[in-house]
């Protein structure tokens, strides 16, 4: 039964991606920048013709995507911030795709501006494809337990949420759910490992899983079977980093991306952080406003002709790097700085909750220009809202009816005061955070 189905999987789409990617990672770096730019084309011509938004665009600029000749012609077209976006939605969409076709997705988001986003079902299949393309740098392969601390779905309302998406990938995985758990969970979490044979692959949170470091470190429980950890959707913390790495007695691989360019860069077993070039074109730009030692990132996700982000804002810091890596990828290289930063609400009987989904529950009102949660003690959450010039009576419903929302997860007895404030003070080299706790999990 499992085999049969390993094999239809292995016969679908996104085994044949993943066959591409593998043989391509080891090309010299001028054939795969030549793909990539082929790819590029692809999208100028294919947005050109059915985006309204990039008709009108290309029309005001004077410019045809032929005339694009190069990654310097490339760099001029302006580029399209979340504002952007957002005031665009459906001029961004392509009159090639039936929108009832699509996935409805929103940013996880780093920037505090929550945004909504379509994509057609096969950007998901180049999805599982980067992310298993990413497990094997860290050493798993197909035969190998994956155990993923991640969110769970019966927590995600939306049925065709990415998270429901990225569960379906690997269907031979135990998912461990990362967005509500306490000591007891960790307790079942660790005779899950125990469990799982010698060759045990875990993918997840790094905020979730320096926790559970911390708790096996304090009962001084011996883990021997874990052979790599790789993190995604949140920056990995020195900290963080330093008591995974010791609990588990095997290394930690970073993985960044996002929800609205998945498979961005991914470390390798000597590690370096290898842009996946097939899915995204990486651009680093100076500009006066981003932190010292760093460049903007602007994304260009290749394969999203649903509704493309051509020069996309993502909002994440990282510098390139010149060197080539000896683990003889051609994929170029590059140092992430300042990225997503998430907390966790923890309460009273010391369940945690993790702050994505909170962030979940403010995504998509459009009249929220900017939030913040703040967790001040176990029953006490500041919502700080910047308010859009669209701001309506409807959106204000909505946020009020946020605070019911939360007591659903967090407990009747938790209190949201929400504040309309003209702007929220940015944290860490100019960063957004969208979740602080002033509580600690112990
Ligand atoms: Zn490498």
């Amino acid at each position: 039964m499992v085999r049969k189905a390993m094999l239809k999987l292995r016969g679908s789409k996104r085994y044949e991606y993943l066959r591409e990617y593998e043989q391509l990672q080891w090309q010299n770096l001028d054939k795969i920048e030549n793909y990539q730019f082929y790819k590029l084309k692809k999208l100028l011509n294919h947005a050109y013709k059915s985006v309204p938004y990039y008709k009108n665009l290309f029309k005001n600029l004077g410019i045809h995507p032929d005339d694009i000749h190069n990654k310097d012609d490339y760099s001029k077209i302006p580029i399209l911030t979340k504002n952007i976006i957002k005031t665009n939605q459906h001029e961004l969409i392509s009159d090639r795709f039936d929108l009832k076709t699509l996935v409805r997705n929103t940013t996880g988001g780093s920037t505090g501006e929550p945004l909504q986003f379509y994509r057609e079902k096969d950007v998901y299949e180049q999805m599982s494809a980067n992310l298993m393309l990413g497990l094997k740098m860290a050493g798993w392969n197909e035969k190998k337990s994956l155990i993923l601390i991640w969110g769970n779905p019966k927590d995600i309302q939306k049925k065709n949420d990415i998270i429901l998406r990225l569960k379906s990938i690997f269907s031979m995985s135990v998912t461990l759910n990362a967005y509500k758990y306490n000591q007891r969970s960790f307790d079942s979490w660790i005779q899950t490992i125990l469990n799982s044979g010698n060759n045990v692959y875990i993918y997840g949170y790094p905020s979730v899983i320096s926790d559970f470091a911390y708790y096996i470190s304090s009962k001084k429980i011996n883990i021997e079977n874990v052979k790599a950890i790789q993190t995604s959707a949140e920056q990995l913390l020195p900290e963080q980093k330093e008591i995974i790495e010791n609990v588990f007695k095997c290394r930690t691989f970073d993985q960044y991306g996002s929800r609205e360019c998945p498979g961005i860069s991914c470390e390798c077993e000597k590690g370096s952080m290898h842009i996946f070039c097939h899915s995204n074109l990486v651009e680093f730009i100076n500009d006066p406003s981003t932190p010292e030692g760093t460049k903007k990132l602007i994304v260009t996700p290749l394969s999203s002709y649903a509704m493309p982000f051509i020069r996309y804002e993502i909002g994440d810091f990282a510098v390139p790097l010149e060197d080539q890596c000896s683990c003889g990828r051609g994929f170029p290289l590059m140092q992430m700085k300042i990225g997503r930063i998430y907390d966790r609400f923890i309460c009273a009987n010391g369940q945690v909750v993790h702050g994505t989904l909170l962030v979940r529950q403010v995504a998509g009102i459009k009249g929220i220009k900017n939030f913040q949660f703040h967790q001040k003690d176990f029953t006490n959450i500041n919502l700080f809202i910047v308010k859009t010039s669209s701001f309506d009576d409807a959106d204000e419903e909505k946020i009020n009816s946020i605070g019911k929302n939360i007591s659903a997860f967090l407990g009747s007895d938790v209190n949201l005061d929400i504040n309309y404030v003209e702007s929220i003070p940015q944290t860490i080299g100019g960063k957004h955070r969208q979740f602080i706790s002033d509580m600690r999990f112990s």
